[in-house]
C-alpha cells in the first residue's frame, strides 16, 4: 500500500497583502499560497492553504485533525485571532501535530502560548544581507545546505530573543549591520515538535528563495507527527483496578467514577 502523503495546512493572516500595495506586488496571490507552492516541490507532501479571514480562520476541528502540520505565518493581526481556534491548535499541537511558526510569527498567540513567555526581539529595517549559519549539519532540518546560505535584504531580527532555551539551534543569523539571531530552533510541547524559522519579511520575496524553501520542506518532514495521539484526559482509576491489591488508606473526597477537573 502507498504510504499517504503528509498533510500540511498553511496558515496566513493576508492583510499586509490586501492592504499594502508593495507587499500585494510581491505576494499578488497572498504570502499563504506562495509559502503553500514552496511546501508543495517536488510533490511530497499535500498542501492546503487557509487564513484568518476563512470561517473558523480556516482552523475547523476537521481540518486541524487532518493536519500533521501547521505553517503559521501572522503579524499585524495577531490579536484578531479568536482565543478558542487558538486552543484548538494548541490541543492538536499537544496531541502531536507539528508547528511551524514563521518570522513575525513569534509573537503570534499559538507560538507565545506553547513558548511560555514574552517571545520579544530587537530588529531594524534597513534592507541589510542576512547569512544563516548551519549549527548542525546533520540536522534533518539543514539537509541539502551547506554552511550557510544568503539572503540579500531582509528585515534584522536581534537577540535576545526571549523564547525558553531551544532544545535545538538548527540556524544562526548573522546580519550585515552585526547582530545574531538564533533563527532556526526546536522545542518539544507534549507530543508536539515545533520548530521556529526567521526569515520571511512581507516586504521581501523571501518565500520564493530556494533555500528557504527547502527548509521549509525539511521542517514539514521533520515536525510531522507519527500519528500516535498523546492522551489528553485525566482518568481516575479506582482500587480495584490498581495493578497490585491495594487496602484504601486515605480520606476518599472524589466519588468513584467521577472526572478529573479542568
Ligand atoms: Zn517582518
Amino acid at each position: 500500500m502507498m504510504s499517504q502523503k503528509l498533510r500540511v495546512t498553511v496558515w496566513g493572516e493576508n492583510v499586509h497583502e490586501r492592504e499594502n500595495p508593495l507587499v500585494a506586488k510581491i505576494y499578488p496571490d497572498g504570502m499563504h499560497n506562495t509559502i503553500s507552492d514552496g511546501i508543495r516541490e517536488g510533490g511530497e507532501f499535500d498542501v492546503r492553504a487557509v487564513t484568518l479571514h476563512d470561517p473558523e480562520h480556516g482552523l475547523t476541528t476537521g481540518i486541524l485533525e487532518n493536519s500533521d502540520v501547521l505553517v503559521w505565518w501572522g503579524h499585524a493581526a495577531h490579536g484578531k485571532v479568536a482565543d478558542a481556534i487558538v486552543e484548538r491548535v494548541l490541543a492538536r499541537v499537544w496531541q502531536g501535530m507539528g508547528f511551524i511558526a514563521l518570522h513575525s510569527s513569534h509573537y503570534s498567540k499559538p507560538f507565545m502560548r506553547l513558548m511560555g513567555t514574552s517571545c520579544s526581539i530587537t530588529w531594524r529595517e534597513a534592507g541589510e544581507k542576512e547569512r544563516l549559519w548551519v549549527c548542525n549539519p546533520a540536522h534533518p532540518i539543514a539537509r541539502g545546505i551547506d554552511r550557510y546560505f544568503e539572503i540579500e535584504n531582509v528585515e534584522m531580527y536581534g537577540e535576545p530573543f526571549a523564547v525558553p532555551t531551544p532544545d535545538e539551534i538548527v540556524f544562526i543569523s548573522w546580519f550585515e549591520g552585526g547582530e545574531v539571531f538564533r533563527s532556526g530552533c526546536t522545542w518539544k510541547r507534549g507530543n508536539g515538535k515545533i520548530f521556529y524559522f526567521r526569515p520571511g519579511h512581507e516586504a521581501y520575496p523571501i518565500y520564493y528563495n530556494k533555500n528557504v524553501r527547502l527548509v521549509l520542506r525539511n521542517a514539514v518532514r521533520w515536525a510531522a507527527g507519527d500519528g500516535v495521539k498523546w492522551i489528553d484526559s485525566c482518568p481516575q482509576i479506582s482500587a480495584k483496578d490498581a495493578p497490585e491489591l491495594l487496602e484504601i488508606k486515605g480520606p476518599k473526597i472524589h466519588k468513584e467514577g467521577e472526572a478529573g477537573f479542568r
